[in-house]
């Protein structure tokens, strides 16, 4: 299902508010996720430092971007992986219809990677015959449901055991029942028989080496660890940034992603592709490809201020910490990347217009940047985004000319006064000393009260209190 735009973001959240059991399932999911996550980091006196290490690796990274991804690229292909450039989607899709073709691939297992939604793979290869299953338990759930995931983490978040439930009675055509155990027997059981059936297996990529062109995938179900080994051909689709300089600096990750992500120690299973069966490691599909995206990344990477949001490893921590998507959940965001960093990475990715409502959906607390393990300032993005989407004419245009009009009021003493007054004047005389009531405005939040005495007298009154205090 392709997702829906951006723009349509005030529609969604209306929609994602009238849904109590939607709010109710987020907010639940939500805050226990944060729970776990502080539960484990307490256990870590040195955490302070791995972020530290972690933000100063990916700053190193995204300086000498095209310095590692060449080196990468050299090491892969000593490997015997086949190394595949995209500079955006329909380029990334074209190469992995080309490889399905060329080996009569109709059948494809896949494991979560938000890269490949990021490019609607399931989509584009159902549009050319090609099944494309989901294997990881929560996104076969979404993929079932028609949707896409609505948490970088836990894509079927939103939907409570009752609506997982129902779901499979009317899809799979099994019994209803909410019990999780049984839920997770019938997906395996279908899963299996796919695993087995697959002639192509996709996954996307937590880290790649440049040292040494191998990569590595993070999981917990051992699902992507069956779509890397069991079908022949393997093809990794991997954004740009996921390149880190060597294996010896995994382990400052492999702290850092459990532990924001899901509130473990350490994940499951860390699969380590270095090539294909016959190379010198040995196992492994007889084809690896890997496809590095770009789509839109070098134009965020020329930006020196906006580039640090390159350093996201999608650990999901700052949207669990987050109050407007603890209420709104992920899909009132509109596209796949949500929260506080898909509300900086979406008016870049797509556009100042289509994005445009995007950064104001944050209060602007910090909460994300304090959980944030590569230490990424998403408050002062959203602020920088803010701006120029009120500079390049995106704004409303209501809102842009009434702060037009007050940054001209506002910086004459005199006729700021005056202004001052005159709305004092009608507070007081047309609403009672209640705030005044602003269409438009008053549907969100109150208007502050306008003090009779204005700024300025207050201002001067406070000095002179101090100074004779
Ligand atoms: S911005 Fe930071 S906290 Fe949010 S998903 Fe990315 S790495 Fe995790």
């Amino acid at each position: 299902m392709k997702s829906p735009a951006p723009s349509k973001t005030k529609k969604l959240i209306k929609e994602a508010l009238g849904n109590g059991a939607l709010r109710s399932a987020v907010f639940k999911a939500t805050e226990s996720s944060a729970l776990s996550r502080q539960k484990i980091i307490d256990q870590i006196p040195y955490w302070e430092d791995l972020r530290d290490k972690a933000h100063l690796i990916k700053k190193d990274v995204i300086e000498n971007l095209s310095k590692y991804l060449t080196q990468f690229e050299r090491n892969c292909e000593l490997n015997g992986i086949a190394v595949h450039w995209a500079s955006d989607s329909a380029e990334a899709q074209k190469i992995i219809l080309d490889i399905a073709k060329q080996n009569n691939v109709t059948k494809v297992v896949k494991s979560k990677s938000l890269t490949t939604e990021e490019i609607h793979l399931n989509d584009f290869l159902k549009a050319n015959d090609i099944e494309s299953l989901e294997t990881d338990l929560g996104e076969y759930i979404v993929q079932l449901n028609d949707q896409i995931p609505s948490h970088l983490i836990i894509p079927a978040m939103h939907l409570s055991r009752k609506d997982i439930g129902e779901l499979f009675a009317k899809k799979l055509g099994v019994e209803y029942t909410e019990d999780p155990a049984q839920l997770l027997l019938t997906a395996r059981k279908i899963l299996r028989e796919k695993f087995l059936a697959a002639e192509m297996g996709i996954t996307g990529v937590n880290f790649a080496f440049a040292a040494n062109g191998s990569f590595c995938v993070v999981e917990n179900e051992a699902n992507a660890h069956n779509t890397l080994s069991l079908p022949p051909i393997h093809i990794a689709v991997m954004g740009l940034e996921k390149i880190i300089p060597d294996v010896s600096m995994l382990p400052y990750f492999l702290k850092l992603l459990p532990a924001n992500a899901t509130g473990q120690k350490s994940s499951t299973y860390v699969n380590f592709i270095g090539g294909p069966t016959g190379s010198a490691y040995g196992e492994g599909p007889e084809q690896i490809h890997i496809i590095l995206l770009d789509n839109g990344r070098t134009k965020i990477l020329k930006d020196p201020v906006l580039r640090e949001s390159l350093y996201c490893i999608r650990c999901g921590a700052c949207l669990n910490a987050c109050p407007v998507y603890q209420q709104i959940g992920g899909h009132a965001y509109g596209w796949v990347y949500m929260g506080p960093i898909g509300s900086v990475l979406i008016p870049q990715f797509l556009g100042e217009k289509e994005g445009r409502l995007s950064p104001f959906l944050s209060s602007l607390c910090g909460a994300c940047t304090t959980v944030c393990p590569t230490k990424i300032n998403l408050p002062h993005h959203l602020l920088t985004l803010r701006s120029r989407i009120v500079d390049s004419g995106n704004s409303k245009f209501i809102e842009r000319n009434a702060i037009k009009i007050w940054s001209k009021l506002g910086s004459n003493a005199k006729v700021y006064r005056l202004m001052s007054r005159i709305a004092s004047f009608f507070q007081s005389k047309l609403f009672f000393n209640s705030p005044l009531r602003v269409p438009g405005y008053n549907k969100e939040r109150q208007f502050p009260l306008i003090h009779s005495e204005g700024f300025r007298a207050r201002f001067l009154k406070m000095n002179g209190d101090k100074k004779n205090g």
